[in-house]
Formats: structure tokens, C-alpha cells, sequence
């Protein structure tokens, strides 16, 4: 088997989103596996709970409304937000 993938980096971030549409808020935990293939190339792969999933980066639906648009708070500010919405975490076990 060849595999074109000679360094992977795997980091774990948490980020927060808030629907400024109907003020859902939700959180979730991301894998982040950076990747730099043969050719030096640098990649970035989402997962979460081991499934690979777009970059929160470019999530504009919401889980709630389906519409949005989509506010991405990211780690670290998750304590900083003033708002009970938060509590609710859907995707916590
Ligand atoms: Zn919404």
C-alpha cells in the first residue's frame, strides 16, 4: 500500500456556534488532522466522533432553523459568552 501522507498532525479544538438567526447555541469538538503530503502540501481534515465532517469554517446551517446565518466563536471563548444557550449542548455525551 503507498501512501502519498508522510507527516499527519492531529490536534482536538472545541467551537461554539450561535444561530443569530433563532439564537440556537451548540458546541462541538472537532479532530484536527493536519496533513503534509509528498509534494509538501499542507492539508486540514475535520472529524467528529470519528467521522469526517466539513471545516467549521464554512458551516452556515443551523441544526435548529436550517437557515442562519451562522456566528463561529472559537476555542477558548466558548466561558466568555453571556448567554444561557450554551448550556444546551446536544452533541455532548
Ligand atoms: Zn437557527
Amino acid at each position: 500500500m503507498v501512501t502519498m501522507e508522510r507527516d499527519t498532525e492531529a490536534v482536538h479544538e472545541a467551537y461554539a456556534f450561535v444561530c443569530l438567526h433563532c439564537g440556537h447555541g451548540w458546541e462541538e469538538e472537532y479532530e484536527i488532522r493536519h496533513t503534509t503530503d509528498l509534494a509538501g502540501h499542507r492539508r486540514s481534515d475535520y472529524f467528529t466522533r470519528g467521522v469526517r465532517v466539513p471545516s467549521p469554517l464554512v458551516r452556515a446551517d443551523c441544526p435548529s432553523c436550517n437557515r442562519g446565518p451562522i456566528r463561529i466563536l472559537r476555542p477558548g471563548r466558548v466561558n466568555s459568552v453571556n448567554t444561557t444557550y450554551l448550556t444546551y449542548l446536544p452533541f455532548y455525551h
